[in-house]
This record gives C-alpha cells, sequence and structure tokens, in this order.
C-alpha cells in the first residue's frame, strides 16, 4: 500500500506555474504604490489582491516585526510602539533596496529549499553513514545562517521516513540524524526528539498546543493567499492538513525569502509558546505563531511538516519505541565534541558479525528504554545521554524519581485457567482479584505531598482527592516516601459492593471537591515500587508485598489490598474457586503473578525433562517476579472471565467511514475498524460495523469526523485495506466492539500470516460497546491478540466436536 509521500515520489514533481524575481519586478503591480501599513491583512483583503500585492502587504507586516531581535528565527509576536515606528520606514523602501540590504528578499518559490541538507542520505545504513563529514559540511552551511540546526534537515528526515514503511530503514534514517545532531550541533538534540516524537513534554505534563483546526486553515490562507473555495478544493483532494499546506507552498508564485531559515530550536520554542500561551488574547498570540511559522517554511515539504506537527499527527511511523532505539543506537556511534565517554569506531562495528553487532545495539536499547520506562522525560533522559552516553549510569541519573511516574508493568493474556496453569507450573504464583477499576500509581514524598497517576501516566490528582487525603491514614509511621500501585474501584458506600467502572467513569477528571464527592473509591493496592528513598523494583513480588501489606494501614472500604490466593500448578481446584469468587464479586477475572525469581525447589509439578519444547526451543523461560516497568511479560498473567469468544471483546481503532444509508445518511455508518500491527506499525483493518451506536453517538461521531476538519485526512499508506470507503478517519481513538465470533477472510488483512499466509480475520456480527477513553491507539488490541483469540476459538469449537487440535487444523488451512 503506498503512502501519500510514495505515491508523490512515483508521479514526480507537479509543474507548476512559477514566476520568477525578475518577472515580478517587471510585472506591472509592481510599479504600484505600496499599500499602507496595517498591523494585519485580513483574509477578505487576500482574497481581492494579486500575488504580488499580497506579497507586498506581507512584506511590510514582517519588516515591522523584524525590527525586534528574536532568536533564531522563534516566532516573534509582539513588537513594541517603538520598535514599529522603526519599522515603518524601512518597510516603505523599494523591494529592489530591500533586497540589496539582504533583509528580505522575495523570490519564485522555485529553488527556496534548503539543497545542503537535501542531500544528506539519512537512510543509508549507520554503518556506511560518514556522520562526520555531514556535519562539517552542515556545521559551515548552518553557521551562514544564523548558527543552529536547520528544520530543513528534520524535514530531510521525516521525508525520508515517510518514504518508507521498513522499520529498519525507519531507525536507521533518525540514528543517522541524530549522529549529526550529537557531532554538529548537541543543543539542537533535545529540540529534535520532541519534534520528531511529535509531543512538547512529557505525558504527566499537560501542555497542550490547543489549537483547533480553524486557526490552521485560517493561517493557510493568510500566508498562501488562498480564498475558502481554494482551500476547500485542497482538502477535498488530499485530506490531511500537512498534504494542503504542501500543495498551498507548491502553487504559491511568489516565496518571501526570510533572511534566516526555520532553525529546530526556534520551531521547538515556537510549540513551548503555544502552549504556554494562556487567557485572554492567547488564540491571536497563537495564530501569529502559526502564521510565522508557516511564512519561514522553505519549500513546500516544511509546510507540509510543520502542519502535520501543528495538528499533531507527523505520520512518519515511528513509534516511542523507534525514538528510543535510535538515541541508544547514534550514541553507539557519536558523542558531541568535547564528551568524555566511549563510543566505538564505525569500523569496528561494521566488522562486527551481525550477532556481535546486535548483542551491542540491544544492550545499549535495554538501557534507553529502562530508563525511559522508569523516568518518560526526554528534558531528563538526553542532557544524560549527551554527557555520560549509554552507559548503566543512566539508570541512577534518569531513573524512578518521585512525582515522575514509571511505565507500568502489564499483564499476559492467557486462553484460560488451564493455560495458565500450564505457564506457570513449578512457580509459586499469586492470584489476585482483577477489579474493574482504573490503575493508580500513587506517590508521596517524606514532605507528604502526594500525585496520583494514571496508566497512561496523566496527572490525576485532582481527580481524587479522596485518595491524597487518605495518604497520611495509610501511611503507617515507618514509611517517609513510597510509590505503590492500586486498582481504584467505585463502591457503594453504605454496603462496601464493588461498582462498576462506568460507575467510575462518572467521576469529573478535575477540580473534584473533597466535600462534594457523589461517586465513593477504594484504592486495591497491588504493588509496592519504592520505600522510603529505596527502589523496589529489583526485589521479588513476595518481598515487595510483604512490605506493602506489613508498613501500611488498611482501612476497610477505602484503602485495602487485592484479595489474593497463593498457588501453585497443583492447586487447579483451589485456584478455579478463587476465579469464581473473583467473577461473582463484579472482577473482570484474575491476575495471576510469579512470586519468586526462580523455583524454590524442584516440585512434583516441574516439567519433566523431557516436556516439550517451546518453539524457540527453550524448554521454559525463566520468569523473574521483580517488577519491570512498560514490559508485558509471562511473570503477570492476565486471565479473564469469559471462556467464551462470544463475550470477550476488542479494542479497535476506526480508521475510515462511509455515508450512511436512509435513515443514517446524515452520520457515518457504516465504520471501518482495525487492529494494530506493532511490528510493522501499520493498523490492519478486520471488520465494518454499524451496529451498537446510538443516534446521538453517530451525530458526534459525525461532528468529529466532519470532512474538511483535520480529523479526516487522506488514504493513510499505514492502514491495511484494499476497498474504498467515503473518508478516512485520522486515527485517534479506541473503540471497545463485542462480536459474535473471529472468521478467517479473503477481504480483511487483520493478522494476516498468523494463522493463514492468504486470509486475515475478520469479525462477526461486530457490536460497538463504548470509547475506551483510558487507552490510546498504541494500546489498541494488536494482531496477535486477534489471532490468538481466533485459536482460543478454534480449540473450543475442536473440543465441543472431538476434533484434532488447533495446530493440526491450521497446517491444514495453510496448505
Ligand atoms: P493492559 O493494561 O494490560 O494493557 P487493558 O488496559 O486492556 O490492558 P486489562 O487487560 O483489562 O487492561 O488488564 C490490565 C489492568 O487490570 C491493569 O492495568 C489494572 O488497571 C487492572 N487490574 C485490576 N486488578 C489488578 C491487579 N490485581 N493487579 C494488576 N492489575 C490489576
Amino acid at each position: 500500500m503506498s503512502s501519500p509521500a510514495k505515491k508523490r515520489k512515483r508521479d514526480g514533481p507537479e509543474p507548476g506555474p512559477q514566476r520568477s524575481i525578475a518577472s515580478f519586478f517587471k510585472g506591472s503591480a509592481a510599479k504600484q504604490t505600496p499599500e499602507p501599513a496595517s498591523s494585519s491583512t485580513s483574509d477578505t483583503d487576500k482574497q481581492h489582491l494579486s500575488d504580488e500585492a499580497l506579497a507586498r502587504k506581507l512584506q511590510e507586516e514582517w519588516n515591522q516585526e523584524d525590527i525586534a531581535p528574536v532568536t533564531d528565527n522563534v516566532a516573534k509576536t509582539e513588537s513594541t510602539p517603538a520598535e514599529a515606528a522603526v519599522a515603518k520606514p524601512e518597510s516603505l523602501q523599494s523591494p529592489t533596496k530591500a533586497k540589496q540590504k539582504h533583509t528580505i528578499a522575495l523570490q519564485s518559490s522555485a529553488g527556496t529549499e534548503d539543497t545542503v541538507s537535501l542531500a544528506v542520505p539519512l537512510d543509508q545504513s549507520p554503518l556506511t553513514f560518514d556522520s562526520t563529514k555531514y556535519a562539517e559540511e552542515l556545521k559551515a552551511h548552518w553557521s551562514a545562517e544564523g548558527g543552529s540546526a536547520s528544520y530543513a534537515l528534520l524535514t530531510r528526515a521525516f521525508v525520508l521516513a515517510n518514504a518508507t514503511t521498513s522499520r529498519i530503514k525507519i531507525v536507521d534514517t533518525l540514528v543517522n540524524f541524530l549522529r549529526i545532531l550529537i557531532e554538529g550541533d548537541p543543543s539542537s538534540v533535545l529540540p529534535a526528539v520532541w519534534l520528531a516524537t511529535n509531543s512538547i513534554s512529557p505525558p504527566y505534563d499537560e501542555s497542550e498546543l490547543g489549537l483547533g483546526g480553524s486557526s490552521i486553515s485560517k493561517a493557510l490562507k493568510k500566508i498562501y493567499g488562498l480564498d475558502n473555495q481554494g482551500l476547500k478544493t485542497l482538502y477535498d483532494k488530499y485530506g490531511d492538513a500537512g498534504d494542503v499546506a504542501f500543495e498551498a507552498k507548491k502553487r504559491q508564485s511568489f516565496t518571501l525569502i526570510r533572511p534566516k531559515p526555520l532553525k529546530i530550536q526556534g520551531v521547538y520554542q515556537s510549540l513551548r509558546k503555544i502552549a504556554a500561551s494562556k487567557g485572554s488574547g492567547s488564540q491571536e498570540t497563537k495564530q501569529r505563531i502559526v502564521e510565522k511559522l508557516l511564512q519561514d517554511t522553505r519549500g513546500a515539504e516544511e509546510s507540509r511538516y510543520i502542519v502535520r506537527t501543528l495538528v499533531q499527527n507527523l505520520r512518519i511511523g515511528a513509534v516511542k519505541t523507534t525514538m528510543l532505539i535510535a538515541l541508544a543506537r547514534a550514541f553507539l556511534f557519536s558523542k558531541p565534541p568535547g564528551a568524555g565517554f566511549p563510543v566505538y569506531s564505525q569500523q569496528a562495528l561494521a566488522s562486527l558479525k551481525k550477532e556481535n553487532l546486535s548483542d551491542i545495539y540491544n544492550t545499549a536499547e535495554e538501557t534507553v528504554k529502562a530508563s525511559y520506562a522508569r523516568h518518560p522525560n526526554y528534558d531528563d533522559l538526553v542532557p544524560c545521554l549527551l554527557e555520560i552516553g549509554v552507559a548503566e549510569e543512566l539508570l541512577l541519573r534518569c531513573g524512578l524519581q518521585l512525582h515522575i511516574p514509571l511505565r507500568p508493568m502489564l499483564g499476559s493474556i492467557t486462553r484460560d485457567l488451564s493455560d495458565m496453569l500450564t505457564k506457570l507450573q513449578g512457580r509459586d504464583f499469586s492470584c489476585e482479584y482483577k477489579y474493574d477499576g482504573q490503575r493508580a500509581q500513587v506517590h508521596c514524598d517524606e514532605k507528604g505531598r502526594v500525585s496520583i497517576f494514571s496508566r497512561h501516566l496523566e496527572n490525576m490528582t485532582e481527580k481524587y482527592p479522596d485518595l491524597v487525603s487518605l495518604v497520611p491514614e495509610i501511611r503507617g509511621e515507618s514509611v517517609s516516601s513510597f510509590i505503590l500501585e492500586g486498582e481504584v474501584v467505585a463502591v457503594d458506600q453504605e454496603t462496601g459492593d464493588l461498582q462498576t467502572f462506568q460507575m467510575l467513569s462518572n467521576r469529573a477528571k478535575k477540580d473534584v471537591q473533597l466535600g462534594a464527592i457523589k461517586i465513593n473509591v477504594c484504592l486495591f493496592a497491588f504493588d509496592l515500587m519504592y520505600l522510603n528513598g529505596a527502589a523496589l523494583l529489583d526485589r521479588p513480588f513476595r518481598e515487595r508485598r510483604e512490605l506493602l501489606r506489613s508498613v501500611f494501614v488498611e482501612i476497610p472500604g477505602r484503602f485495602t489490598w487485592v484479595k489474593s490466593l497463593d498457588a501453585t500448578s497443583a492447586d487447579s481446584e483451589a485456584v478455579l474457586e478463587f476465579f469464581k469468587g473473583a467473577t461473582d464479586s463484579k472482577c473482570e477475572g484474575i491476575m495471576v503473578k510469579v512470586l519468586d525469581n526462580v523455583p524454590k525447589t524442584a516440585s512434583p509439578d516441574d516439567p519433566p525433562p523431557d516436556a516439550p519444547k517451546t518453539p524457540k526451543g527453550n524448554r521454559r523461560k525463566a520468569l523473574l517476579s521483580t517488577y519491570e516497568p512498560d514490559k508485558r511479560l509471562e511473570s503477570w498473567l492476565k486471565v479473564k472471565k469469559d471462556y467464551s469468544t462470544s463475550s470477550e471483546t476488542l479494542d479497535l481503532i476506526p480508521v475510515a467511514g462511509w455515508h450512511g444509508q436512509g435513515r443514517k445518511a446524515k452520520w457515518w455508518s457504516p465504520i471501518l475498524l482495525a487492529v494494530r500491527n506493532p511490528e510493522t506499525g501499520s493498523l490492519e483493518a478486520v471488520t465494518k460495523c454499524m451496529s451498537g451506536f446510538t443516534d446521538k453517538f453517530y451525530q458526534a461521531n459525525k461532528d468529529k469526523y466532519a470532512e474538511g476538519s483535520t480529523n479526516v485526512i487522506s488514504r493513510p499508506g499505514y492502514v491495511d485495506y484494499a476497498g474504498e470507503p467515503d473518508v478516512w478517519f485520522n486515527p485517534q481513538e479506541v473503540w471497545e466492539m463485542a462480536f459474535a465470533d473471529i472468521t478467517l477472510s479473503p477481504t480483511y488483512t487483520a493478522a494476516i500470516g498468523l494463522v493463514s499466509d492468504e486470509r486475515g480475520l475478520s469479525l462477526r456480527f461486530p457490536r460497538f460497546l463504548r470509547v475506551r477513553e483510558d487507552k490510546s491507539i498504541d494500546e489498541a488490541s494488536t494482531a496477535d491478540y486477534l489471532a490468538l483469540l481466533w485459536r482460543k476459538q478454534s480449540e473450543r469449537a475442536e473440543l465441543e466436536a472431538g476434533q484434532p487440535g488447533a495446530d493440526e487444523k491450521l497446517g491444514w488451512q495453510d496448505e
């Protein structure tokens, strides 16, 4: 499937009318007296202006802004009356004179790109890429234009990453890009990492750009001289706001070249300014910054990626882990000038055997990932890397820290209880009720300050003032500081009975007042990760749990321990009883956690030496009982209550829609949904759904994915689907879906290659249940999980019919 970028590549650049600077000055409009200065050029004005007149008007506005000093090309949003007064005479000088003074020049839009950056082969293998040569060349180029690394180089990396679906190529491109910055302009590494991950702050910091689609449209019209109709035509044709900006910039017959190009640092600082601008007048301030960024782009690709950044949809197929891998590898090859840490020589790495090279890569990647999982903030990680490189010390310098949420450990799904018992043979484990609430990570420092974070690391302290107020009571005398984890569940205040997740979701997200709480909650604690200044992650679960239960104080109905049963695989009946107890108490099933790092003694449950081997040839992986942030290991297993596939649900991503028929003509119906494939980064279509939606929901969905809005995009290269929906959604939410069963499908590609080489999987009778507000698209169900449910369903069918095992059937299907 081709991405828009790839398609463009094949088609070649579109010939567009271009005018040279000479023709501009010869043109009649050039002879006209410049329009009088005005503080800003309105849209309606522009619709009546020729290119030249528009150019003059913008030129004049910029001249006024330029009088005030700017850092790099950070958007300058305000100028004092004094500055404006100085600016005015300059703005009225002839364009020729302005050109001579090298303050501002007018040119045709052809040839405005940064050709030096464009020539850098960032997608080469890092084993052959000559980062030092390019860093030197670029440094000379940058110093002629203000010093720091240009946004053009980042754009180059985006374009190359967007043009491929190969993860290796994307990683290589980012590695080489980072190496150039590390060697040539280390101060641009951090802003580049934020921009490349399309974020401006960590998840627990609530900075947001807060730009509406209309603000981008307004800027596109103003800066590229489009009228409403022109903009609509481009949106209808291209869908994606970035692609619209690309086309608009390309078609612009004039480009007003500013003396300084966009810089990586400048663009990032502009975004920070947008996010920081609050209160009255903030919309205008944001608007001016957006317009300034668009004005300053050189070339259509820069426009495309500036706009994609502003609408927070970069679409380069780089996920969080890609950046961490790229950082780890880049710092193996390169270091900033003067840094003391060792790096490998390129020749040494290039001469290694493949396995040895991947060992070196893996070790570095694990270190960087482990640091980020404990301390997910690039503002801290990147400066550390620049100082010490990839070293064990990273985990000390940039590790677990109070009031910075660690990424939670996750559980692997199992088919059923017997699958779980087989997986954990020979191990002591704890079965715990799996409560249906919201995961909470509670941090408390020595001074008693409390922070509470969600599963996705958002700060929920304001949502749960009742939990905050509990802390002094639950914290035993010996506790000074801690990080603990548990599930917050809505409970009936009178009876103490557990209530549903829906009940909990009725609680406001912010500014909850202690005296006005209607939804009562209880925190069921299940882990302790930090106590009195010491990280406990490396301690076995048995020890962490023992500490938790001994140093904290239970308050019935408000703070207690998860209900649990310690067992081994020999206790299947007791485990089954416990499981039934969990489901009878409105729990979703059980979580099963390995208690110790190694089996204490050989037990009768241990597999015999000739036990069947796992597909990879190992008898069984040694499961650790340590707390592994951000990992989904088999030392935590989820067993959910529903044995029948029909009551399993999937968390799918809505990716496209069709115009509804009849009564539903005004809405999108059906809607196409996809699972995600974490290996390829693509979204694989799995089903169309038109059931379970209320009219109100349909309307809200139509409003959200309105044609012409930034939520409707052109066909994305990363969605696997051969059909032709009427609109493509900008993937951004997760819906929980019920279904009757899973079928092999010739149409859908979900999980293709996992159960059959030719066919994907689809759902029969899909039904919408709810929006998973708590899940980002990175948390949607995977193709692997869909395949697992399919296998489970096949096994069940075979058991019922007394047929051969699922694997045999699989083999038959693949033939
Ligand atoms: P995941 O969090 O594993 O990505 P998910 O969001 O779909 O998946 P589930 O599969 O329903 O969630 O199960 C995991 C969640 O169960 C945890 O994140 C936590 O919120 C909740 N939970 C409830 N009880 C427990 C428990 N005793 N131990 C750990 N987690 C629990």
